[in-house]
C-alpha cells in the first residue's frame, strides 16, 4: 500500500522542485503522484522511457510487466537495458536500472506475459495502466480488460520511423477497439521485420508518460478521442478526430468478453 502522507518530505522538495513550480503540480501534486500507482505492460522501446519519466517524476508505485529476456537486439531502443544485462529477466533489468534514480520506489515485477487468465488481477491494483506491449492480442487484451474495469490507459504502437499514440478513459471517449475493430487479419510487418528507429519509441513513450501524469493530475487535455501520430521521416505530427464506435462490443457490453481472437496465437 502507498504510504499515506499529507506532507512532502524535504528530500522530495527538493528531488521535486522543477515539478512543484509547475501550477498545475504544486505540493498537492506532487502528493498526489506520490500515492499514485502506474502499471507499465511492456519494458521494451516505450515502457523505457515511460517507466524511466514516471518513476523520476515521483509516482509512488509501479507494476512492470515483461516476460521476456534482454537481447544483444534490444539495446538500440530498449535504454533500461544494458549489455551485461543480455540474457536476463527484463523486469529484473529493469528494477536494477530504475532503483539506481529511485531507490524509495514500489516496484512490482511481473515476470509473466499479460493474458487472458493474469490481466486482470494484474490491472486491478493500479490507477493508469501504460500499454508498451508489441503485439497486437496483448493490445486488444489491455484494451479489453481495462474497459471492463473502468482504468484509463495510454496505448502507442511503433514501427520503422512512424509512431501512434491515443489514451483510453472508458465511458468518455473511444476505446482501442472501437477505432481498430479487430486485430488485422493477415500478417503485419513487426519491428523485427521493418526495424524500428529508437528515438521513435522514445518519443512516444514519453508520451504515454506525460498523459498518465495529466490523467492522474486530472489537469490539461488528454488525448482521448484523438490518434497521434508522428511520421519522423517527414518529422510531422498529425491529430485525427477519433468518434467512438457505437456498435464497439467492449463498450457497449463492458462485461461479458469472448472476443474472434481469444483462442489465436500470439505471433
Ligand atoms: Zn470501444
Amino acid at each position: 500500500m502507498p504510504e499515506i502522507r499529507g506532507y512532502l518530505t524535504e528530500l522530495e522538495r527538493e528531488l521535486y522542485h522543477r515539478n512543484i513550480r509547475i501550477p498545475e503540480v504544486g505540493e498537492e501534486g506532487q502528493l498526489k503522484l506520490l500515492r499514485s500507482r502506474v502499471l507499465i505492460v511492456g519494458l521494451g522501446g516505450l515502457g523505457s522511457p515511460a517507466l524511466y519519466y514516471l518513476a523520476a517524476c515521483g509516482v509512488g508505485e509501479i507494476g512492470i510487466v515483461d516476460g521476456d529476456r534482454v537481447e544483444l537486439s534490444n539495446l538500440q531502443r530498449q535504454i533500461l537495458h544494458g549489455r551485461e544485462d543480455v540474457g536476463r529477466e527484463k523486469t529484473a533489468s529493469a528494477g536494477r536500472s530504475i532503483t539506481r534514480l529511485r531507490p524509495d520506489l514500489r516496484l512490482n515485477p511481473y515476470s509473466c506475459r499479460i493474458s487472458e487468465a493474469n490481466a486482470e488481477e494484474i490491472v486491478a491494483p493500479y490507477d493508469f495502466v501504460i500499454e508498451a506491449t508489441d503485439n497486437f492480442a496483448s493490445k486488444f487484451l489491455i484494451n479489453d480488460v481495462c474497459v471492463r474495469l473502468g482504468k484509463a490507459f495510454s496505448h502507442a504502437g511503433i514501427l520503422g520511423m512512424y509512431g501512434q499514440t491515443m489514451t483510453v478513459v472508458p465511458g468518455k471517449g473511444p476505446c482501442y477497439r472501437c477505432v481498430f475493430s479487430d486485430p488485422p487479419p493477415g500478417a503485419v510487418p513487426t519491428t523485427q521485420e521493418a526495424g524500428v528507429l529508437g528515438a521513435v519509441p522514445g518519443v512516444l513513450g514519453a508520451i504515454q508518460a506525460a498523459e498518465a501524469i495529466k490523467y492522474l493530475l486530472n489537469c490539461g487535455r488528454l488525448l482521448v478521442g484523438r490518434l497521434l501520430t508522428w511520421d519522423a521521416l517527414a518529422m510531422h505530427f498529425r491529430e485525427i478526430p477519433l468518434p467512438a464506435d457505437m456498435r464497439c462490443v467492449i463498450c457497449k457490453k463492458g462485461a461479458d468478453l469472448q472476443p474472434s481472437w481469444s483462442n489465436r496465437k500470439e505471433t
